[in-house]
């Protein structure tokens, strides 16, 4: 193991992060290639980071079951180009894979893409994890057999815990076939417009990856397709006499656009403000967003995910109108100098992850300061 700096530890094997867990006293927060770093609370001082960057590498493919082992730090596009020579893929579309983002990250941040429509997110996709406590344990869970329901399933836990629970060092994920191509339709309009052409599409024969709305004079509305090279094409067609004229087929770089906006990074109409992700039912998105403050906005109409840019003063007015139809939202980029919530009202099951907090981790060692206020 390196020290890249004297409170800064560079594991590079699992039993590397457990000893480093047990050998350093005190508070330790949790790094992959920092992607994630101003999402959620804000980290907390603590005596140690523990960087997983290093941790990085396929274990085991099995391209006949379609899984793979990787260690936690590895960047999900590294994985991708190594899986693509065997016509496989992590079915993830996070727009900051382009950045470098880990599987360990990903998982941690219960972050996904526009693709989450049918593949899921990463709670959908993870089939096993081995993570260590704090008092060293390492606990495994799960395995390379996507039917596993025996045990208690860690890696449903481990999914959007921003490392509170402690690092994850492997991850088992399934995997999917690379399409043999892929379209996208455009069709320009405000959201309202955009919700009716979902319904219509998502009740069709036609099996959409991805159904999503970005915001602008006056908004789009993307729909990608992926199919066979023969059959795509008229795939294509009868999308776009569904939804009418003023339907196109477009390159598929217009989702390079879409993943900035998710990926945390303010609009470029408002580059100082606030941006934030939201989840609520998919029938009350349209009108969730249209009522915000929001400059930039990439609304999932048929997942019911959002992520909205908004001035930094309106973000607890964001988590509230969130809450009010029954959605949670947090705060992912934020200018330095803003002191707003990161999180809304807490869970109702706030007591319970309290509960499990303190079992695991009972020194509240990992992570301190991502789930403030609640925990
Ligand atoms: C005929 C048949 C045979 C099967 N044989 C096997 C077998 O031999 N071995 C095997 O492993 N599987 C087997 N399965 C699959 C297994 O029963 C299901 O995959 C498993 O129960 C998950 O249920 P689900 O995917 O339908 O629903 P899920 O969406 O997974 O949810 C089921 C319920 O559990 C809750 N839930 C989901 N995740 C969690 C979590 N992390 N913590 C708490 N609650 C949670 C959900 O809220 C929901 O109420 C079989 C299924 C069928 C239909």
């Amino acid at each position: 193991m390196t020290r890249a700096a004297p409170t800064t530890l560079r594991p590079t094997t699992p039993k590397e992060v457990r000893d480093a867990v047990l050998d350093t006293p005190g508070r330790l927060a949790i790094s992959g290639a920092g992607t994630a770093r101003h999402w959620a609370g804000r980290p907390a001082e603590v005596d140690a980071t523990l960087d997983l960057s290093a941790l990085t590498g396929v274990i085991t493919h099995n391209p006949g079951d379609m899984t793979v082992s990787v260690h936690a730090g590895t960047p999900v596009r590294d994985l991708q180009a190594e899986l693509a020579g065997h016509g496989q893929r992590l079915a993830l579309d996070a727009g900051r894979i382009g950045r470098g983002a880990t599987v360990g990250g990903l998982l941690a941040t219960a972050d996904a893409g526009p693709s989450s429509l049918v593949y899921g997110a990463m709670r959908d996709l993870v089939i096993g994890t081995t993570s260590v406590l704090a008092d060293g344990t390492m606990v495994r869970s799960g395995g390379h057999v996507i039917k596993n329901v025996a045990g208690y399933d860690m890696a449903k836990l481990l999914h959007g815990s921003y490392g509170t629970f402690g690092p994850l060092v492997e991850v088992v994920l399934r995997l999917h076939p690379v399409p043999k191509a892929t379209a996208c339709v455009a069709v320009d309009g405000p959201v309202a417009d955009a919700a009716r052409h979902t319904a219509a599409v998502v009740s069709s024969p036609l099996e959409p990856i991805a159904v999503e709305w970005v915001s602008g004079d006056p908004g789009r509305l993307l729909i990608r397709l992926e199919g066979g090279v023969d059959t795509l094409p008229g795939r294509v067609g009868r999308l776009v006499d569904l939804l009418g004229d003023d339907a196109r087929e477009i390159g598929d770089d217009a989702w390079s656009g879409h993943a900035a906006l998710t990926a945390g990074q303010p609009s470029t109409d408002a580059p100082e403000g606030a941006v934030v992700r939201i989840g609520c039912a998919p029938a009350r998105l349209a009108s969730l967003v249209a009522e915000l403050p929001a400059t930039g906005v990439t609304a999932g109409l048929a997942t019911g995910v959002a992520t909205v840019t908004v001035p930094g003063a309106a973000v607890a007015e964001v988590h509230d109108a969130v809450a009010a139809v029954g959605g949670t939202s947090v705060l992912r980029d934020r200018p330095d100098a803003l002191d707003a919530p990161a999180w809304g009202p807490a869970p109702s099951a706030l007591a319970l992850l309290k509960a499990i907090k303190t079992q695991l981790d009972p020194g509240a060692r990992f992570a301190p300061g991502r789930f403030d206020p609640w925990m």
